[in-house]
């Protein structure tokens, strides 16, 4: 499962709909993805025109579709919000296209999981804004085609290695979502916590914020839960002691690290001796995808200084060793 994206319930769904910022402003961090959009969509509006074909990319949690949502409401249309499995058959997919007003934006979530006749359909759709569609069947098969109102797609993945080379060319703005620092993540915390009127200090938002993987959804989840901790030891008040507390009782990482980039590390430092060792090789250690380890695990541990990348392969540091208390074999470069 990606870190961050485990099938939430609905309650937990209505949660993070609660603190999901609605504002341009209100959404913190990604600043030159925010300043350079606040640009596109100025000038789409100035024309008069769709804002142009927007990818997403990044690991889950990170705010794609919040900020779908954004774009949506600073260019003053309506969303609408599907995702990649879900369209099954062309048919959906016209569907979806025809119930577009002029400019609204229509967004795909996963958009790496869109069937290959989906895909192909979306081409043209998204070129010329029109879609030619197969009606009967057998001798009576014809296909007609139906033009649509000017719309921006808005797609959104975890895995842009997954995405073809045609799709990707069509999307005229592509932006990679970052792993948040604490001092954003800190930001954002204050904020959930002023909304769910939970009286937090300061040292209580760093303390969740350096342990959140760098991800807003972690951060809002972990506050929530310490936020019950406080409620029930604490008269409310998130502070330092309770935060420690219930990240404590809740086997939260010290670093942040969740299940699966633990696994990662002990793998190579138990199986292969700290590495190097390859991609492909990690993953089927592990149980999951290389393009998986790649792209949502992989960029964090590298970031935080508990992998590397070596022409060789992947190799663990010195602070890897070292979280997972493990002495490091010597002459091993950290
Ligand atoms: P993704 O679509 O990338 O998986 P979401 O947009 O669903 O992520 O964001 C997950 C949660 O994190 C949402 O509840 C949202 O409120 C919060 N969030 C994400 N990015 C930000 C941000 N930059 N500022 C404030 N909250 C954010």
């Amino acid at each position: 499962l990606d870190p961050g994206s485990n099938p939430i319930g609905s309650a937990e769904k209505e949660f993070e709909n609660s603190l999901r910022p609605r504002e341009i402003d209100d959404f913190a961090g990604q600043a030159q993805i925010i300043e350079n959009l606040k640009i596109f969509i100025k000038a789409a509006k100035i024309r008069g025109e769709a804002l142009d074909h927007v990818l997403f990319h990044g690991p889950p949690g990170l705010g794609k579709t919040t900020l779908s949502r954004i774009v949506a409401n600073e260019m003053g249309v309506q969303i609408r919000e599907t995702s990649g499995p879900v369209i099954e058959k062309p048919a959906d997919l016209a569907g979806l296209l025809t119930n577009l007003e002029p400019n609204d934006v229509l967004f795909i979530d996963e958009i790496h999981r869109l069937s290959t006749v989906v895909e192909e359909y979306l081409y043209a759709a998204m070129e010329d804004y029109r879609i030619d569609i197969m009606i009967d069947s057998g001798p009576n098969a014809r296909s007609i085609q139906i033009n649509l109102n000017p719309f921006t797609l808005i797609g959104a993945t975890t895995r842009s290695g997954l995405l073809t080379a045609p799709l990707l060319s069509r999307f005229a703005i592509k932006s990679r979502l970052e792993y948040y620092n604490a001092g954003t993540l800190e930001k954002i915390i204050r904020r959930s916590a002023a909304l769910l009127n939970a009286p937090i200090t300061d040292d209580s938002a760093a303390e969740i914020a350096r342990r959140s993987r760098g991800t807003p959804r972690i951060a809002n989840g972990l506050l929530r839960r310490v936020r019950d901790f406080a409620m029930v030891l604490n008269d409310g008040q998130l502070d330092l002691g309770i935060t420690q507390h219930a990240l404590k009782a809740l086997n939260v990482d010290e670093h942040g690290l969740d299940e699966m980039d633990n696994r990662i590390l002990s793998t190579i430092i138990e199986k292969f001796k700290g590495g190097p060792v390859g991609i492909t090789t990690i993953a089927t250690a592990v149980g999951e995808e290389a393009g998986t380890l790649e792209e949502v695990y992989e960029p964090f541990l590298i970031q935080e200084g508990f992998l590397q990348r070596t022409p060789r392969g992947r190799e663990a540091t010195l602070k890897a060793y070292e979280h997972l208390g493990k002495q490091p074999r010597t002459g091993h470069s950290p």
